[in-house]
């Protein structure tokens, strides 16, 4: 006998990925601090270039100075979005979100975390934002 007033069967909820060990944590954090030392060292290096190329090319600027000077703001914007990524990346660390899909909250694989510690979509959503850019 079924009772009159059951509930319909609630639909499966994705398991929630066990939380990461404390010794896990300290190994990724090393391994972001690292990428976050690089990236700001490379991010002062263009700065530093950008600088010293625009105080001395000349006034105005010439075309091949005024390239120069375009390529090496692009490269120092680029480098500072990759810093913010490994902030991000960080900050993800502490608040325990790191390593899950910030679209579905699945488990990032260790493989894909490794090749890009900063990646915050696994490998489905990824796939699906192309299809959906793509269409
Ligand atoms: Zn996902």
């Amino acid at each position: 006998m079924t009772a009159p007033y059951a509930l319909a069967a609630a639909a499966p909820r994705p398991a929630l990925p066990a939380p990461p060990t404390l010794a896990a944590v300290a190994v990724w954090h090393s391994l972001l601090e690292e990428r976050w030392q690089q990236r700001l060292s490379t991010l002062t290096e263009l700065s530093l270039a950008y600088h010293g190329a625009a105080e001395s090319c000349g006034h105005p600027a010439g075309a091949a100075e005024t390239a120069r000077l375009q390529k090496l703001l692009r490269e120092a914007t680029a480098a500072r979005r990759a810093l913010g990524e490994t902030e991000d990346a960080l900050a993800r660390l502490t608040d325990g979100s790191f390593g899950r899909c910030d679209q579905c909250a699945r488990p990032i694989p260790t493989t894909d975390l490794l090749a890009e510690p900063e990646t915050r979509y696994c490998a489905g959503c990824v796939a699906v934002s192309w299809v959906a850019l793509a269409g």
